[in-house]
C-alpha cells in the first residue's frame, strides 16, 4: 500500500489570520491580563448558550476546581464521577481533599450510568461530577433527579461539550456549575482556558472573586479609581484569571463555533457511512434527544472480532494516520490505584480496551476520511492475520 507522505493528525485547532491580528491589537493596547476582552468573551458565551452568567478561568480544570470549592465540597466528602474520562475530572475532587467514587458507564453513550449512581451514595456523598464525554450529554434528567433526592451538587464537566444539546436545550444553559475547556483539543480554543456557565448570581460573584485571590474588587475597578479603591481578601482564593490575549482569540473562535460543530457533525456522518460495511466495528451511538458535538469520534471494535486495538493504532501510525486507543480509565492510573486500590468497573474497562479514536477536526477533508477508513479496513485484516 502506498503510504501517505503528509501525516493526518488526530486533532487540529481551527485558527486563521484573524486570531493573529487580534493578538496584535491586545498586545498594543497596554492591557494584557484579565480586562474587557474577558468580559466580552463571557458575554458572548452567555448569549450563545442562553445562560445567565459565565466566568472565565485559566482552564477547564480550574473551572471545575472553583466549582467544587464554591459547592462547599471539602475533605472527607465523597463525589461521584466516571473513571472513563480525562484525569482532570477526578483530580479536581482530590484538590479539595474529597474522595472520587467511580461509577461505571453506559456501554452505548460512554457516560455515567445513572442507574448505578444510587448504590454508591453514602452519608458523605456531596456531589456528582457529570462528564458529557467527548461531546455527548449525560442523562441529565436522571442525574438531576438523584441529586435533588440526596441534596447533591451537580458539577458538569462539559470540557468537550460546548454546543451539545439535551432535550432541546444547550448544555450549560440551565446549570448551576457547567465547566467548559478551551484547550486546542476542544471545540473552540484560546490555547488554554476555561469557563463556568451558571444560572446563579451568587455562584458568579463567588467565582469572580475566587479566581482572583478572593479579592473584593477587580483589577479593572482598582485601575479606574486610580488607586483610591483597594481590595480586601476575606477568603483563600487563587489566580485562575484568563488573559485578554486569550479572550480576544476566544471571541474570534466564537464566530466559528456554529460552523465548527456543523463540520464535526458532518464528518461524523461521513465516517458512519464509510464504516457501515465494516462488520468488526460499532459506530458511535447518539440518543434521539441529544446533539453530539463530536469533539472526538470514538469507534468500537466488536469483542467477537478479536482485534487488538493497540496493534490497529500502530498499523494506522505506520500509515501516517494518528489515532488513539480509547480513553484511559482514571481508576487504573498509578496515583488512584495506589491510593484507593482496585475498583471494579467492567464496562469502563471494556470500553477502554475496545475503542479507537479516529482523526476529527473541522478542516479534515472527505478524501482524507476515505483514506483513513481504507487504511482501517486494511489494518483490521492485517492485525487479524497476525493474531492467528
Ligand atoms: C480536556 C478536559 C478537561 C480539562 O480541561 P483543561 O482545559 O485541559 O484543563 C476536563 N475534563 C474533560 C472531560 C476533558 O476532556
Amino acid at each position: 500500500m502506498k503510504t501517505r507522505k503528509k501525516e493526518i493528525v488526530l486533532a487540529k485547532p481551527w485558527t486563521d489570520e484573524e486570531e493573529f491580528k487580534v493578538l496584535e491589537e491586545v498586545v498594543c493596547s497596554g492591557w494584557l491580563s484579565q480586562g474587557k476582552k474577558v468580559s466580552q468573551f463571557e458575554q458572548s458565551l452567555c448569549s450563545y448558550l442562553g445562560a445567565k452568567h459565565a466566568v472565565a478561568t485559566t482552564s477547564g480544570t480550574t473551572a471545575l476546581h472553583l466549582s467544587l470549592v464554591i459547592a462547599g465540597i471539602k475533605d472527607k466528602d465523597e463525589v461521584i464521577c466516571p473513571s472513563f474520562s480525562f484525569i482532570a475530572s477526578a483530580n479536581v475532587i482530590e484538590y479539595v481533599g474529597a474522595r472520587p467514587v467511580f461509577v461505571d458507564i453506559d456501554d452505548q453513550t460512554f457516560n455515567l450510568d445513572a442507574e448505578k449512581i444510587e448504590s454508591k451514595i453514602t452519608s458523605r456523598t456531596k456531589g456528582i461530577v457529570a462528564v458529557h464525554q467527548i461531546g455527548l450529554a449525560c442523562d441529565m434528567d436522571k442525574i438531576n433527579r438523584i441529586a435533588r433526592k440526596y441534596n447533591l451538587a451537580v458539577i458538569e464537566d462539559a470540557a468537550c461539550a460546548l454546543g451539545a444539546t439535551y432535550k432541546g436545550y444547550k448544555i450549560g444553559q440551565r446549570s448551576r456549575y457547567c465547566c467548559f475547556s478551551f484547550h486546542p483539543r476542544k471545540i473552540i480554543t484560546t490555547g488554554e482556558g476555561g469557563m463556568i456557565a451558571t444560572d446563579s448570581k451568587a455562584v458568579r460573584e463567588k467565582a469572580t472573586s475566587l479566581r482572583s485571590h478572593g479579592a473584593s474588587i477587580s483589577a479593572v475597578e482598582k485601575h479606574r479609581s486610580k488607586g483610591v479603591l483597594l481590595e480586601s481578601f476575606s477568603e483563600l482564593g487563587f489566580n485562575y484569571r484568563m488573559t485578554d490575549l486569550q479572550a480576544a482569540v476566544g471571541l474570534v473562535q466564537m464566530k466559528k463555533l456554529k460552523q465548527a460543530i456543523k463540520s464535526r457533525q458532518k464528518l461524523a456522518k461521513e465516517y458512519n457511512r464509510l464504516l457501515s460495511d465494516i462488520d468488526e466495528v460499532i459506530i458511535p451511538f447518539v440518543p434521539k434527544n441529544r446533539e453530539h458535538t463530536f469533539q472526538s469520534y470514538l469507534l468500537r471494535l466488536k469483542a467477537k472480532a478479536g482485534i487488538n486495538a493497540d496493534a490497529l493504532v500502530r498499523f494506522m501510525a505506520e500509515n501516517n494516520i494518528s489515532c488513539r486507543r480509547s480513553i484511559q480509565p482514571i481508576h487504573l492510573e498509578p496515583y488512584y490505584l495506589n491510593k484507593y486500590g482496585r475498583v471494579k468497573l467492567p464496562v469502563t474497562e471494556k470500553m477502554a480496551a475496545s475503542g479507537i479514536f479516529l482523526p476529527i477536526f473541522p478542516t479534515l477533508s472527505l478524501k482524507e476520511q476515505e483514506y483513513i477508513v481504507d487504511t482501517l479496513k486494511k489494518g483490521i485484516s492485517s492485525v487479524r492475520k497476525k493474531s492467528r
